[in-house]
This record gives structure tokens, sequence and C-alpha cells, in this order.
């Protein structure tokens, strides 16, 4: 569920000088703005509206723009160009910005590490083979020589979508013949071709044995 709506945020307070109250001649009178934005989950995405208010300190009367006096707004003209809308009201936009450029980061990076080690097999590599029917089975490197892999296939054809490298080593874990111990050989040329028909799909490396 994504909690989302509009909110209201007072900014930059600043006091006109020399302009008086019309209601109660107090020379205590401010400008302020208002800057409506919406939010997700309570952090501004953006800023939708910018609104801006004189205020006064001694009797605390509001007027929207509207009712400010003419010889005021000229002031207030003035003195706009300092009131910014301050920039955590986009930080939702920023936060979602770095988000979406890290996964596409880190998604480059994962497939770029994936077509190395795909070039460069290594026993105990997993090789994660693509159906037409959108199931897939797997393949473990046994061995590496000269440009052909030696490799044992499962005996099942993974159903559950596309798996992760998680949900393989859970069906691994649930039986104790997951891999026939059949040997077949793979050049490397064929891996490649298979790799770029999409036929292999992915493969997972341990990294920390
Ligand atoms: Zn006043």
């Amino acid at each position: 569920m994504i909690i989302y709506g509009t909110g209201a945020k007072k900014f930059g307070v600043k006091r006109l000088k020399g302009i008086k109250c019309e209601n109660c001649e107090s020379n205590e009178m401010h400008i302020t703005g208002y800057s409506k934005y919406v939010h997700i989950f309570w952090i501004p995405l953006f800023p939708v509206s910018k609104k801006i208010f004189t205020i006064c300190g001694n009797c605390e009367e509001e007027l929207p723009k509207k009712h400010i006096p003419k010889r005021t707004l000229e002031r207030i003209k003035l003195e706009k160009s300092g009131f910014k809308i301050p920039f955590y009201l986009f930080s939702g936009s920023a936060i979602i910005i770095a988000l979406i450029s890290w996964g596409m980061y880190s998604i480059d990076a994962h497939d770029k590490e994936v077509a190395y080690n795909m070039a460069n097999p290594e026993p105990k590599d997993v090789l994660v083979f693509k159906n037409d029917d959108e199931t897939y089975y797997f393949g473990e490197v046994q061995e590496v020589k000269n440009d052909t892999l030696q490799l044992n296939f499962c005996n099942y054809v993974y159903e559950g979508g596309t798996p992760s490298e998680y949900s393989y080593e859970k069906e691994k874990n649930k039986v104790g013949d997951f891999y026939n111990r059949k040997i077949f050989y793979i050049s490397q040329r064929d891996i490649d071709s298979l790799y770029n028909a999409g036929d292999i799909y992915d493969l997972y490396r341990k990294t920390n044995d």
C-alpha cells in the first residue's frame, strides 16, 4: 500500500521594514511563504504551489496575496527573489532518482559480471538454462578443459518463474539427487551462443568459498 497525499509547509519568514500593519499600525510586518507539496509516505515528493502571505507580528493578522495592500505588494516583489521553495520539498523525487540510478547501475554491473563469468567459467559455477516454456534447469560445471565444459545437469525442472540463486539453493537442498552424475561436454563456443540467444539465463558463482 502506497500512502500519499498533500501537505503544506511554511518557509522563509522575512521582516518587511518600513511597512505598517493596516490593522494595528504596528511595524512588525513579515512576509512568509507556503508551499503545497505532494508527499509519499510523508516524504515530500515535489511542491505543487507557492503562496505568499503577510503576517503581522503584533496582531497576528495574516493576509493572503489578494488582500495585501498595493504598496506592500510592491515591496514584496523586491523581497520575493529571496523566497525560494526549500530543496527538501523535492527530497522524495531526489530519493526516487537516486534509487533508479542505483538500480540501473547494479543491474548493469550484475549483467557485466555474468557475461564475464560466462566467458570464463570455473568448476562449481551453476549455469541457468531457460526452456521455451519459461521453465528453467541447472547445469553445474565440474571441469573446464581445452575450452570444453564438463557439466552435470539437474534431474528437475524449475517451474517457479525466474529463479534466483536463493530459490535455486532451496530447491537443490530439498532433494539428495538434484544433479545427475552423468557428464555432458559443451564447448565454450556453444555456451557463448546459448548465452547470446538467451537460452542460458544466468550464472551463479560462489564468491565466498
Ligand atoms: Zn497588526
